[in-house]
């Protein structure tokens, strides 16, 4: 139930979409995960973003825009630190492009919510009219070393075009909800933002009412690989995996023991079964600005988990776009029915795919190389990095 959460009582709801924003990368695992196991040094991550609609007010949000399709484009600090990192990206469409082919004008978008700053979540805002305003996370507006933007500040990572001649604004919380400070968006209990540092300056999640009782949150970078929320005491691996979560695999009985996974489980010291395997970096390659801090916000979400009322929806998970519907492919179709076919048992174990299999790598890559308009760019990292 969602009693313990603390979440206020409301017959309001928003209806949620979920968008591929056509983002694909590779990404050294050391910056987003740890402990580093043998075979797991890389991790595929896809990005989603959301479109969130308050039909009584009219109001259409969206939370987040992936990257902008352009990324050669972005701010010299923000291209620099990708090239680091990431060795291979595909970015297909601007989430503007999408939006508009799916028959949703950008007139429409009443606000843009930032989950956080980064490349991989800000998109292109000038794409979107002057009527839309941006929302940003707390902190971020009052730091001299993200604003003024890029190219007014020269080693900013985030673009000044997205913060002008439009409305800016940054959330007070009056609200504490699941052990997070809160904000009622739309002020009908419909839709939620929630303080949730550590990744960066201003991290936001987005808690949407999908129906009275359940809720999606809408988990941004939070953290980046559902094995950092899962297993655990309240959500337990299976006694066995069923072949539909599966990837094809000789390596795979079916029906497959889970014990397969455990037995490589980092923490020997443990109950695998009932443990993360992951926690947020703090090693020398992390993206946190402070892991410590960001661990917190991930046990809270850990408990949050627990809760058959609430679906997780971290931005990077390839599984929801496995079994979740996209805007892209299917515009009509919302989330808001989650509960009812089942899809937080469909996302919750197919991580497990990624792990290594005896010390070898789990799911090949997801893309390969960098791409720029359709063709390998042979010189990227050279390009990028200066
Ligand atoms: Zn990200």
């Amino acid at each position: 139930m969602t009693t313990n959460l603390n979440i206020p009582q409301s017959n309001r709801t928003v209806r949620v979409r979920m968008v591929d924003t056509t983002t694909q990368m590779s990404i050294r695992t050391d910056a987003l995960i740890q402990p580093l196991q043998s075979g797991h040094e890389f991790l595929n991550l896809t990005d989603v973003a959301f479109l969130i609609e308050n039909e009584t007010l009219n109001k259409k949000a969206m939370f987040d825009l992936g990257s902008r399709k352009d990324y050669w484009n972005l701010p010299m600090v923000a291209r620099q630190a990708l090239s680091r990192i990431i060795p291979a990206l595909k970015v297909e469409k601007d989430v503007s492009d999408i939006l508009i082919e799916n028959n949703i004008r950008l007139e429409e978008i009443t606000s843009i919510i930032w989950s956080h700053y980064h490349w991989d979540h800000v998109g292109d805002v000038s794409k979107f009219p002057s009527s839309t305003a941006l929302v940003v996370g707390p902190g971020l507006l009052r730091d001299p070393a993200l604003l003024p933007g890029y190219p007014d500040n020269p080693v900013s990572p985030i673009p000044a075009d997205a913060f002008r001649n439009r409305e800016v604004i940054e959330p007070a919380f009056e609200l504490s909800i699941a052990g997070y400070r809160a904000h009622d968006f739309f002020g009908d209990g419909s839709f939620y933002l929630l303080d949730t540092p550590g990744h960066c300056v201003g991290h936001l999640c987005g808690l949407a009412r999908t129906t009275e009782d359940t809720f999606i949150l809408m988990g941004g970078d939070i953290c980046h690989f559902a094995g950092v929320i899962r297993p655990t005491l309240d959500v337990p691996f299976p006694a066995h995996f069923s072949a539909d979560i599966l990837d094809r695999d000789p390596f795979f009985s079916i029906p497959c023991p889970c014990s397969l996974f455990a037995d490589h489980h980092p923490n020997t010291q443990t109950d695998q079964h009932k443990t993360p395997f992951y926690d947020v970096s703090a090693l020398g390659a992390s993206v946190f600005d402070d892991p410590t801090v960001a661990q917190q916000s991930v046990d809270q979400l850990r408990r949050i988990d627990a809760s058959s009322h609430v679906l997780i929806c971290i931005a990077h998970d390839p599984d929801l776009l496995r079994y979740l519907p996209t805007l892209n492919q299917r515009p009509g179709q919302d989330l808001n029915q989650w509960m009812r076919e089942g899809w937080k048992e469909k996302v919750r174990w197919g991580w497990v795919n990624e792990l290594p299999r005896a010390g070898k790598p789990g799911r090949k890559p997801i893309v390969e190389g960098f791409w720029r308009e359709g063709e390998i760019w042979e010189k990227a990292i050279q390009e990028l990095s200066r």
